[in-house]
């Protein structure tokens, strides 16, 4: 009986935050940018010409890929382009990890590396953070099938400074190393500036935090063209029109609007000190962040009722109830008016548990 139910491949998947439909609530769960995106996105739409939308999109993404040229020391030829930074990461785990060896990342990182190592049958290793969470740099030094560093790192918000990730392409020039910066224009130097002394390394980045578009699924790799062509293979031999038009036309437009993108991102780092600052009063010890959320715990306080008490009062946050880290919860930097309601509801918590 339903014998093909033994042939259906079966995972378990990466569990992205929650996106609640819920009125009047403080959204600080995944990461996204509290701004809209640049006025240029919005004008960019506007005048799109839907007739367009009949025809595929353009394969090469030429007008993006030229904006993002503007940005970055890189050439067109040195960049991949996908429906989110996801969708990158994921081919470039299937194009460049194919070892009898382990790959290597953190054991506290982005959680979806382990269901894309499992999706596609990559041995992989998870090494341990410090004491203090910091990533030792020579725990990855040779013998593995290839490398993935977040950096700044996710859930810790913590950056490693570029000299160590040179050291780890150093002593790893025969597997590919990924360098995952979908943080890092909020603190820190992109490891894009080696490019051009390692051919084995690869920097993607992503539209969704800093460039406030998540909703429209952008995100890219930075590589040698010998790298970019696997890719782009791998890309054609699934689905040849990953990128569609108006996501083309909207992110090329945030491309070139960095003030406004400079502006946003100031902003944030300035909200993100005072929210650590206020924390720091109510006896938090917040881990030190480069990133567009705070990784926080409180000895006096149970991550996990807090998050649900905040959760009673409309304010999401992230909390992870997972080995190291369950004592903590991770906090997305919202505007000030956002930080403020959430220091409102963690005060009334600490009060209404002393009474
Ligand atoms: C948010 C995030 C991504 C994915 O972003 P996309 O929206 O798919 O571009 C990738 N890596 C890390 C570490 C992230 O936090």
């Amino acid at each position: 009986m339903e014998l093909w139910k033994d042939k259906i491949r079966k995972v378990v998947p990466y569990v992205p935050g929650e996106q609640p439909n819920m009125p009047d609530i403080v959204k600080l769960n995944t990461n996204e940018c509290p701004y809209p995106p640049s006025p240029l996105v919005e004008k960019a739409i506007r005048e799109f010409n839907t007739s367009d939308l009949r025809k595929y999109p353009s394969i090469l993404c030429a007008e993006l890929r030229s904006a993002l040229t503007k940005s970055y020391p890189v050439g067109a030829e040195n960049l991949f382009l996908g429906n989110g930074s996801d969708e990158v990461l994921a081919l470039c785990f299937q194009t460049f990890f194919n070892s009898e060896k382990p790959i290597l990342f953190p054991d506290v990182t982005y959680s979806f590396y382990d269901v894309w190592c499992e999706l596609y049958n990559i041995p992989y290793k998870r090494i341990p953070l410090d004491k203090d969470f910091r990533i030792v740099p020579e725990d990855y030094y040779g013998n593995n099938g290839g490398i993935v560093i977040t950096n700044p790192n996710a859930p810790t918000s913590i950056y490693m400074d570029i000299e160590y990730i040179e050291k780890i392409l150093e002593n790893n020039r025969d597997v590919i190393v990924i360098v995952d910066e979908a943080y890092i224009d909020f603190g820190g130097r992109s490891a894009v500036c080696l490019l051009g002394k390692y051919s084995n390394l690869v920097v993607v980045q992503t539209y969704s935090k800093s460039r406030a578009l998540a909703g429209i699924r952008v995100g890219y790799a930075m590589a040698c063209r010998e790298l970019i062509e696997a890719l782009e293979a791998v890309k054609n031999s699934f689905n040849s029109y990953t990128l569609n038009s108006l996501s083309q036309a909207a992110a090329a437009a945030a491309a070139l609007d960095n003030e406004y993108f400079e502006s946003c991102v100031n902003k944030i780092k300035n909200t993100r000190q005072r929210l650590i600052n206020e924390l720091d009063k109510l006896g938090f010890e917040t881990l030190p962040s480069s990133a567009n959320f705070i990784f926080t715990a409180n000895k006096n306080i149970e991550a996990k009722e807090l998050f649900a008490y905040l959760r009673s009062k409309g304010v999401i946050v992230r909390y992870f109830d997972k080995p190291r880290i369950n004592d903590r919860l991770r906090i997305t930097v919202g505007t000030d008016k956002e930080i403020d309601r959430l220091l409102t509801e963690i005060k009334n918590f600490i009060k209404e548990r002393t009474q």
